[in-house]
């Protein structure tokens, strides 16, 4: 069992660029944004209690979203995880999940955008997508929890010799061509 990893600021494309690469390749596809805006939307007991954290921009607690993911991943299965890890506990909690259901990662992919550019992206998503948490006032947050919490993945993944950094500027076409040319790279590789 394989684990891929999309790791980037909010904006930098990760969901779109994880719908054409789940389909690529047929990994199963857990993304822990979209998995607790529909606990908000359903309002259970988890998604009371997170409603604020996230629409503030902020990240939930590390217990509740490491419960989430470790409930969704399944043994016989390939992923995509778009969104966590996205602090280094975070990373630590997968690492041991990992250990334990006999799975590994394949590869961490960084997607990395200038921060003027996530800026005009966020800015025209809300207008279309209408999302809570993709106003004004939350995008400095979500920027900034990203730099100080989620960034030190990068050395944490590049240590781990899983980090491979990809340009997500440009079109969805020629980001997602960089991509599949690393991920065409890690499946040819022998492992042993
Ligand atoms: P984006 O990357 O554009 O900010 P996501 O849909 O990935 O959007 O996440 C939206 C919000 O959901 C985050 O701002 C945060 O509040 C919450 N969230 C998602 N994944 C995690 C996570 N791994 N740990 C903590 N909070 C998370």
């Amino acid at each position: 069992m394989r684990v891929f990893l999309l790791i980037g600021p909010p904006g930098a494309g990760k969901g779109t660029q994880a719908r054409k690469l789940v389909e690529k390749y047929g990994w199963s596809y857990i993304a822990t944004g979209d998995l607790l805006r529909e606990e908000i939307r359903r309002g259970t007991p988890l998604g009371q209690q997170i409603q604020k954290i996230v629409e503030g921009g902020r990240l939930v607690p590390d217990e509740i979203i490491v419960q989430v993911v470790a409930s969704y991943l399944d043994a016989g299965r390939d992923y995509l995880l778009d969104g966590f890890p996205r602090t280094v506990g975070q990373a630590e909690a997968l690492k041991e999940l990992l250990r334990q259901i006999g799975g590994e990662i394949g590869g961490a992919f960084l997607l990395e955008v200038p921060e003027e550019t996530l800026i005009e992206r966020m800015i025209g998503r809300a207008k279309i997508e209408g999302r809570t948490d993709d106003t004004p006032e939350t995008l400095g947050v979500r920027l900034r929890e990203y730099q100080e919490k989620t960034a030190p993945l990068v050395a944490y993944y590049e240590k781990e010799g899983k980090l491979h950094r990809v340009s997500g500027v440009g079109t969805v076409e020629e980001v997602f061509e960089r991509l599949n040319s690393k991920v065409e790279f890690l499946l040819t590789e022998v492992h042993e």
